[in-house]
């Protein structure tokens, strides 16, 4: 039923890679490509389903994507490698008529920001071609989308204010590491703070808000207001919302680091000269080019390599609060998901976890063609009952509190 090219193999790929190995009643032909294909290879072992076939493409270049997806003929790709690779691989479908799914929206790589406007662009394009392009289905943005549109379609006439939660209350034991990508992780934190309120979008310098908010079965955490991606989309899909907001946890030790990496220069994104000895042993040096942050990134622990002594859990929610039959209501819609279970199953820890089985979940509904309708989308402006279903057999099973206090 359901040919699928997976590409990147990082710590998302890897958990959406088993998950989609899990599900062969959907996914009938599999395929990961990436920039390393000794990469993808290991994926395949730790599956342990020799079927699933492997190949190399560097995601940055349209034409080599398109001679990959011309020899696998993909009906969908899911892409798991990095931001910078959206818009080639979205051009690469067009060109070959396949569909696109994705957790994470474009940025250019010489500029720490994003929205989804050069997205949003491709939107006649895949409406004409008659393909389906879902955007952002992670889990923020993600199951974040598809928790408010549940919120809308079965328990408020309009929603006036949207909080995203997000808490990672595990522990690594390493002094300092990043969930995720790092480069990528340490562009979005180091971010001006934005939100949305009466209709304007309201800059915060990094980091600067925050307060306590209590997170079921972990407790009290900081919680820092920051931009992300998903709150664009939904102010647009759901126009009743007055407020909507950011939130996630860091703990005192990971700032303070932040801090010195920020204050030595070592969230550069920009390109400098630095003079480094050459590989043949000579002892004579040359000027290269570095990145400091791409450099940093070198050297820190691979996100992928966290798992293992990962302990705690991650909670992410929306907090809601609106109008139904005339009355005001909140609501709080979440999961927790524990690091443990998450490296048993699939020797990822939770933060690729709760990633890569959303992207699972959005590829099985676009195959079993409850989301399928040409153009460019953003998760919630499908139906999330399908969904929502599937996350409590995938692994992420969801909780509701009505009318609580939502400290916001
Ligand atoms: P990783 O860095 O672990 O993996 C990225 C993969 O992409 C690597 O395998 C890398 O190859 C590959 N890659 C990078 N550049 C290219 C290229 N030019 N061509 C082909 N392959 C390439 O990242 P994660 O797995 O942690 O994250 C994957 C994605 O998920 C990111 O876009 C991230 O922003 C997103 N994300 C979304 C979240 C959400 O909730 N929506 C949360 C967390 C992440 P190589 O192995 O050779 O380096």
């Amino acid at each position: 039923m359901g040919k699928v090219l997976v590409i990147g193999a990082g710590g998302v790929a890897t958990v959406a890679c088993h998950k989609i190995a899990q599900n062969s009643d959907v996914f009938t032909e599999i395929m990961i490509a990436s920039r390393t294909k000794a990469k993808c290879d290991k994926i395949v072992e730790a599956i342990g389903n020799p079927n699933i076939k492997t190949a190399q493409v560097d995601a940055d270049s349209v034409d080599e994507l398109v001679k990959l997806f011309n020899d696998f003929k993909p009906e969908l790709v899911v892409n798991l490698a990095l931001p910078y690779q959206d818009l080639t691989i979205m051009e690469a479908c067009l060109q070959c008529g396949v569909n696109y799914l994705d957790t994470a929206n474009y940025e250019p790589k010489d500029e720490a920001h994003f929205e989804y406007s050069w997205q949003w662009a491709y939107k006649k394009r895949f409406e004409d071609a008659g393909l389906t392009a879902i955007l952002g289905c992670g889990f923020d943005p993600g199951v974040s989308g598809v928790y408010t549109a549940y919120a809308a379609k079965h328990h408020f006439d309009e929603i006036t204010h949207l909080d995203i939660v997000d808490c990672n209350a595990g522990n690594h034991h390493k002094a300092f590491a990043t969930n995720f990508n790092p480069e990528i992780n340490i562009r979005e934190i180091t971010q001006k703070g934005l939100y949305y309120k009466d209709g304007q979008w309201l800059e915060t310098d990094p980091l600067s808000v925050h307060q306590p908010i209590t997170y079921p079965n972990i407790g009290p955490r900081e919680s820092y207001l920051m931009h992300h991606e998903e709150l664009e989309s939904l102010v647009k899909n759901y126009p009743t919302i007055k407020q909507a907001r950011f939130w996630m946890t860091f703990g005192q030790q990971y700032l303070t680091y932040l801090d010195v990496i920020q204050n030595i220069g070592m969230s550069r994104i920009d390109e400098m000269e630095y003079e480094a000895p050459l590989a043949d042993g000579s002892g004579k040096n040359v000027k290269v080019k570095i990145v400091p942050l791409q450099f940093l990134k070198a050297v820190l622990p691979n996100p992928q390599d966290l798992g293992e002594n990962y302990e705690g859990e991650t909670s992410i929610g929306c907090r809601i609060r609106g109008i139904k039959d005339g009355k005001e209501r909140t609501y709080y819609v979440y999961n927790n998901c524990s690091h443990q279970e998450a490296y048993k199953e699939t020797g990822m820890q939770g933060v690729s976890y709760t990633t890569g089985v959303p992207a699972m979940i959005g590829a099985m509904m676009f195959f079993k063609g409850l989301w399928k309708r040409p153009g460019v989308w953003n998760v919630e402006e499908f139906d999330p009952d399908p969904f929502m279903e599937q996350l409590n057999k995938q692994g992420l099973p969801w909780h509701e509190v009505f009318d609580g206090d939502l400290e916001l």
